[in-house]
């Protein structure tokens, strides 16, 4: 999608500290950062948020977090780690493409 910023990096358009990479799948560090690791998986694919998901992305979803829970062991996040995913304005996401938060690496209290 053309003014999409995550659709951008993934078109290598806007650079990005890529930790992982695979034909469906892109990761890389977040640019704020709210974590000692902080880090976002995104699909290649464009779609806003879980509401926009189709019925053939459920294997994509269910790969998405298996590539965390292996990638999380590579960035060291063996004392555990938290996934987000902001869907709306309400909840905060400021990027319309799907993704998926992996934050770590410092202790993190009760979510509310
Ligand atoms: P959300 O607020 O849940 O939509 O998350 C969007 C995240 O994307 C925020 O944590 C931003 O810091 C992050 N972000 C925005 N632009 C970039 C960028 N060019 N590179 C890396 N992270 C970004």
């Amino acid at each position: 999608m053309e003014d999409c910023i995550f659709c951008q990096i993934i078109a290598g358009e806007i650079p990005s500290d890529i930790v992982y990479e695979d034909e469906e799948i892109l990761a890389f560090r977040d640019i704020h950062p709210a974590a000692p690791v902080h880090v976002l998986f995104i699909p290649k694919k464009h779609f806003a948020n879980l509401g926009e998901a189709a019925p053939e992305d459920q294997a994509l979803l269910g790969r998405m977090l298996l590539v965390i829970g292996q990638e999380a062991v590579k960035l060291g996040l063996t004392e555990g780690y938290r996934i987000v995913s902001n869907f709306g304005v309400s909840a905060g996401q400021t990027v319309g493409h799907f993704h998926l938060h992996l934050l770590g690496g410092r202790y993190m209290g009760a979510l509310c």
